[in-house]
């Protein structure tokens, strides 16, 4: 890729690890999981209480998080604690969560670990995506760089979007070439001797800074590096001559020719994404059947989903799905 697109020089990478390194220890959030991190002496439980925050964090918010983190770890401060619970329990402390599948695959496996592993994490992030269900590459290199040292880069959201921004990737940031290129980039910068500091700082910076609609550019402590914000800058100097994307039409990390470079978007140009999927509707009827018992105390009909697809194994009123566009008649027919 052109020079513009990564990070090739020593002197460079050093200097954005220590402005990212140096922004983190003075302005990180103060939060349970960390704490636990930096002063959990054993590191099977350490890389336990990294990898339950890195799950529940997939898709939820931090400030939501928090509860039902510090809830889970007193409930279940270790592997073995959470390996004899029961797949019940773990669901009623994960109701509100969201994206169930994540406790139960946790759980089972925590199940692994204690069963087939003798209790002992995998020690490394290759290891740790091979061995343990529903670990990917991301929480693989988060729990192997913060828990037990491993320089090894992570990509989630917050980096990808603060990586395309460093370095003007401007194709679909969710195709494939761009991620292994986003990877690489990650496994260059990571620094050798706090990695899992240098991860977190990354990812910090997404979610404070580097922030997807209004980026605060000019608190940014790699905004000297920035090639984004470089544009943005020399855009609004006409003396200056505008640095273009790369040679006319063959990066494959430039913005697609159709859609160029919007000066009124600045630094938010970056990243870019291929449209969504539309949404998909689905009707469900549902029964509440209700039953008055003896001393008149109500008693509700629930049933089990099945253990595959849509909120697997969770209770739930007896329901089904109805075709869009049914008529009511039907409806009610395929309802009795
Ligand atoms: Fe993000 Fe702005 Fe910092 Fe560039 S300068 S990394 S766009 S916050």
């Amino acid at each position: 890729p052109a020079q513009r697109h990564v990070f090739q020089d020593a002197a460079e990478v050093g200097a954005v690890r220590r402005a990212l390194l140096a922004w983190y220890d003075s302005c990180k959030r103060d939060l349970p999981w960390r704490a636990r991190a930096a002063n959990e002496p054993d590191v099977d439980r350490r890389a336990y209480a990294v990898w339950v925050s890195e799950i529940m964090l997939q898709q939820t918010q931090v400030a939501t998080v928090i509860d039902y983190y510090n809830r889970w770890m007193q409930k279940w401060p270790t592997l073995q604690a959470l390996a004899a619970a029961s797949l019940e329990e773990v669901n009623e402390l994960w109701a509100g969560l969201g994206y169930y599948s994540r406790g139960r695959r946790l759980q089972e496996a925590a199940r692994k670990v204690v069963s087939e592993l003798a209790g002992r994490m995998p020690r490394t992030a290759e290891d740790l995506q091979k061995l343990l269900p529903g670990v990917g590459r991301y929480t693989a290199g988060a729990i192997a760089s913060i828990s037990y040292g491993q320089a090894t880069g992570v990509v989630d959201g917050n980096v990808i979007r603060v990586l395309c921004r460093l370095r003007c990737i401007g194709a679909d940031s969710s195709s494939p070439a761009v991620l292994d290129q986003l990877w690489d980039m990650a496994n260059v910068l990571v620094d050798r001797s706090r990695p899992g500091d240098f991860n977190q700082a990354l990812m910090e910076l997404g979610a404070t800074v580097c922030m997807p609609k209004a980026p605060l550019c000019e608190e940014c402590p790699v905004k000297q590096h920035c090639h984004a914000r470089r544009r943005r800058l020399l855009g609004t100097c006409p003396a200056v001559p505008d640095v273009e994307d790369c040679d006319v039409g063959g990066c494959p990390l430039c913005p697609p020719a159709t859609e160029p470079w919007d000066s009124s978007l600045g630094v938010t140009n970056f990243p870019r994404k291929a449209a969504k999927k539309q949404p998909r509707a689905a009707r469900t009827a549902t029964c509440v059947l209700e039953h008055r018992g003896r001393r008149g105390a109500p008693r509700y009909l629930i049933v089990q989903r099945p253990s595959s697809g849509l909120l697997a194994g969770l209770w739930e009123f007896p329901s089904l799905p109805l075709a869009l566009g049914l008529q009511e008649e039907k409806q009610r027919e395929a309802l009795a």
